[in-house]
């Protein structure tokens, strides 16, 4: 049986995030005329288009997606599908080669002063040809629609929580069933992920980390290896899911056999900075101190040179996305946001353990979205309700 009905899916509507687009432009940047939008996660946020090749141009009057011929039907069709909200016009062109693709642009932007672009994600050679064949100036631009993809609808965090499901149910079934003495990291890893292909998603959210014992557990992105799991190793599992272009991400830490004093100590420790951390999620509170809130527990018990990365992430079209929850994070965390916290443990004397939740931020707190249980020790058992 399927734990989410991905068809009772509520769809995504982009015409409202193209409206703020359009409103922001004259305060972007000391006011652009025309915004092009060239990464295709973005491309895709604003538009509903998963093709691998596309331009948005957003400007006062319209949204136009210009796209090459292979795309062309594709991408009317999921506009189309996207923008049953919209209250600001939207069109596809289609080009046939690089060249065309260029002039369909400048056509658009034909008149406009002062044409924004997307400094983090447009190549060289693009903002030469750019500045051959557009008349108007180019103003490099940062974040602009990363910074409005940080929040999501409830569209999305439906299917980020679906996504989580399904993870949750995956291990739940696999776990039991694999984690244990003779098991290779990549037996349990391609259970994990053909196991959430069958519940629904579209695949694994990532390369699913298993890793296993006092040489793999230690490094947090480890890739599967033929390794078996030993008695007496840590195991860590970082899993997640790919639901209609959303992702969830999810780490638990089994510890085979009779754990050793110092294993159920750093599990210990690891758990209640973990979740002092999700207790610590609200809107107001800055990714530093957040980090901090996971970062001290570990610090105060002697563990802090071996909490060696961030405390968290943002998760949606990507699995790292804004905001970054680390030591100098300046983000302030705000309803909507959806984010890790996944504070770890690595010792070569020890493997390695880390506990990582999904969290949406709402108004009085935070909702947790992985429900996997992750009492100490971590066991395999039935995911909660
Ligand atoms: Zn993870
Ligand atoms: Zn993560």
């Amino acid at each position: 049986m399927h734990p989410v009905d991905l068809a009772a899916l509520p769809p995504i509507e982009v015409g409202a995030r193209i409206a703020s687009m359009v409103a922001g432009l004259p305060a972007t940047e000391g006011g652009i005329d025309a915004l092009l939008v060239s990464d295709l996660t973005n491309v895709r946020w604003l538009t509903g288009f998963t093709g691998s090749s596309g331009w948005a141009v957003v400007t006062a009057d319209e949204l136009v997606l210009v796209t090459d011929g292979r795309y062309g039907r594709q991408a009317t069709q999921q506009m189309a599908a996207a923008r049953a909200d919209a209250t600001v016009p939207t069109r596809v062109v289609e080009g046939r080669s690089a060249a065309e693709l260029q002039d369909h642009i400048a056509d658009v932007v034909q008149g406009r002063s002062r044409l924004g672009f997307e400094s983090a994600h447009v190549s060289h050679r693009d903002w030469v040809a750019f500045g051959e064949s557009l008349v108007a100036e180019l103003v490099p631009t940062v974040g602009v629609v990363e910074r409005a993809r940080r929040v999501k609808t409830a569209a999305e965090v439906a299917r980020i929580a679906a996504a989580c499901t399904i993870a949750d149910q995956a291990l739940a079934e696999v776990a039991p069933r694999l984690v244990r003495p003779g098991v290779s990291e990549v037996a349990v890893r391609d259970a994990l992920e053909s196991r959430m292909r069958e519940l629904g998603a579209a695949g694994p959210s990532y390369d699913t980390i298993v890793a296993t014992g006092r040489r793999n557990a230690p490094l947090p992105h480890h890739r599967p290896t033929a390794t078996a799991i030993e008695d007496g190793d840590t195991v860590i599992i970082d899993v997640g899911a790919l639901v209609d272009g959303y992702h969830s991400d999810m780490t638990r830490t089994f510890l085979v056999g009779e754990p050793t004093p110092l294993q159920r100590e750093v599990y210990d420790v690891v758990l209640a900075a973990q979740r002092s951390g999700v207790a610590a999620v609200r809107p107001g509170i800055t990714a530093r101190e957040l980090d901090a809130a996971c970062r001290e527990p570990i610090v105060a018990a002697g563990y802090g040179p071996w909490f060696s990365h961030g405390t968290g992430h943002g998760v949606g079209l990507l699995i790292h996305e804004d905001p970054f929850v680390n030591a100098s994070g300046e983000a302030v965390l705000q309803v909507g946001d959806v984010v890790t916290v996944e504070p770890g443990v690595y010792r070569g004397d020890l493997g390695g353990v880390r506990v990582e939740d999904l969290v949406e931020v709402t108004s009085d707190g935070c909702r947790v979205l992985t429900r996997s249980p992750k009492d100490s020790p971590c066991l395999p058992s039935p995911p909660t309700t």
